[in-house]
């Protein structure tokens, strides 16, 4: 853990422009809120690390609901605006909406309220919809590996049914969302064969579906090249089935790439929808990396591959000012040179990590 230097004078106040070495803007941040999940899904929190023994992070470590949000307006004022809550399973911390309603209340510099979105596996979404919507939750992420009832059960490895987060999305969608996405990470062998299933079951329906590249995370998930299904490959296979037509980005540094479903004519069909491709591992996307990620108590990290982040919580609870916040954040982005996954590629596809040897944080930690 390191601790952020504050410069003196005026030098880190927000512009709400700030760039880091490669010149990419600070515009996105993550927020984990648990590190908890009920989830044992093996590529995150496999079941032989997060058993019964395992040290989660005590009440007292994690950021209260009014220090996220202190922090949180520090980067807005920086430049941030979009924010996502994660975790771990952000509905298991209680009353999460409460924390949404506060963040909600955050403007940019121009004066526009920050995108607020949500990263959830479903599970309790089904109670929790309508309370996100009303405490102002712009939009929802929905992780889902499968159709296949006895894959799904498999690949969260807690017996979790697939139906009740088909019900969460519908309960999400009656309370007035829409724009839901559902992030599914393809694991050759083990859903790829979902890939068409969860495509038809998808189109039209207003829900666009993203295939995640499955990665290299943390340092518990026993990556290996092989089960990566390329999401080129992916397409292609999507293709043969569902006639697909490219579709331009929607933001800049947009993760996945657009594919819009195709009419007789050869068109994007509006109504059919589209879905994403995240290719982390054979496209890197580094090169247009906004995003900053804050853990459960309070540690910034500047990529998902970090093995050290910058303690902010220490500032907090030792009486800093905002302006001081502010102005040790800058600093930290604008040194900022992470590229994890562009620095993988260029190595040969059997080399196990491109990073230095120490050992990386996990996703359940730092949000994905
Ligand atoms: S590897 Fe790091 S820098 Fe590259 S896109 Fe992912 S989070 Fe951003």
């Amino acid at each position: 853990m390191r601790a952020p230097t504050v410069p003196a004078g005026a030098a880190g106040l927000p512009t709400g422009r700030l760039a880091d070495a490669l010149g990419r803007p600070l515009r996105d941040l993550r927020i984990s809120v648990t590190d908890r999940c009920n989830f044992r899904c093996g590529y995150c929190m496999s079941k032989e690390v997060f058993d019964k023994d395992y040290a989660y992070l005590p009440h007292s470590a994690l950021l209260s609901f009014e220090e996220i949000t202190r922090l949180a307006r520090q980067f807005v004022a920086h430049g941030v605006g979009k924010i996502r809550l994660t975790g771990g399973e952000p509905l298991l911390r209680k009353n999460l909406e409460r924390l949404v309603e506060q963040l909600a209340t955050l403007r940019t510099p121009e004066g526009r309220a920050p995108d607020l979105t949500l990263t959830t596996n479903g599970s309790l979404l089904a109670r929790k919809a309508r309370a996100l919507k009303e405490a102002g939750l712009d939009r929802l992420t929905v992780s889902l590996d499968s159709l296949d009832d006895a894959v799904f059960r498999r690949m969260n490895d807690v017996d979790f049914p697939v139906a009740d987060v088909l019900a969460g999305i519908d309960a999400a969608q009656a309370a007035g969302f829409d724009r839901i996405k559902v992030n599914m990470v393809v694991k050759r062998g083990t859903n790829d064969h979902e890939v068409l299933p969860m495509a038809r079951h998808f189109r039209g329906t207003g829900v666009t579906l993203r295939f995640i590249e499955y990665m290299d995370v943390g340092a518990t998930n026993g990556w290996r090249m092989d089960e990566v299904l390329p999401s080129a490959t992916l397409i292609a296979r999507l293709q043969e089935q569902l006639p697909l037509v490219p579709l331009e980005a929607s933001a800049p540094g947009e993760t996945a790439a657009r594919w819009g479903y195709a009419d007789a004519l050869g068109r994007h069909d509006a109504a059919l929808g589209e879905v994403g491709v995240i290719s982390s591992v054979t496209q890197a996307f580094c090169r247009e990396c906004n995003r900053a990620r804050l853990s459960t108590e309070g540690q910034l990290y500047l990529c998902l591959f970090a093995t050290q982040g910058w303690d902010l919580r220490s500032l907090l609870r030792g009486g800093a000012s905002d302006e001081a916040i502010a102005a040790a954040i800058a600093p930290i982005w604008q040194q900022r040179s992470d590229r994890y996954s562009e620095l993988r590629s260029q190595l040969p596809p059997d080399a196990p990590t491109a990073g230095t040897g120490r050992r990386r944080v996990e996703m359940s930690y730092i949000g994905g």
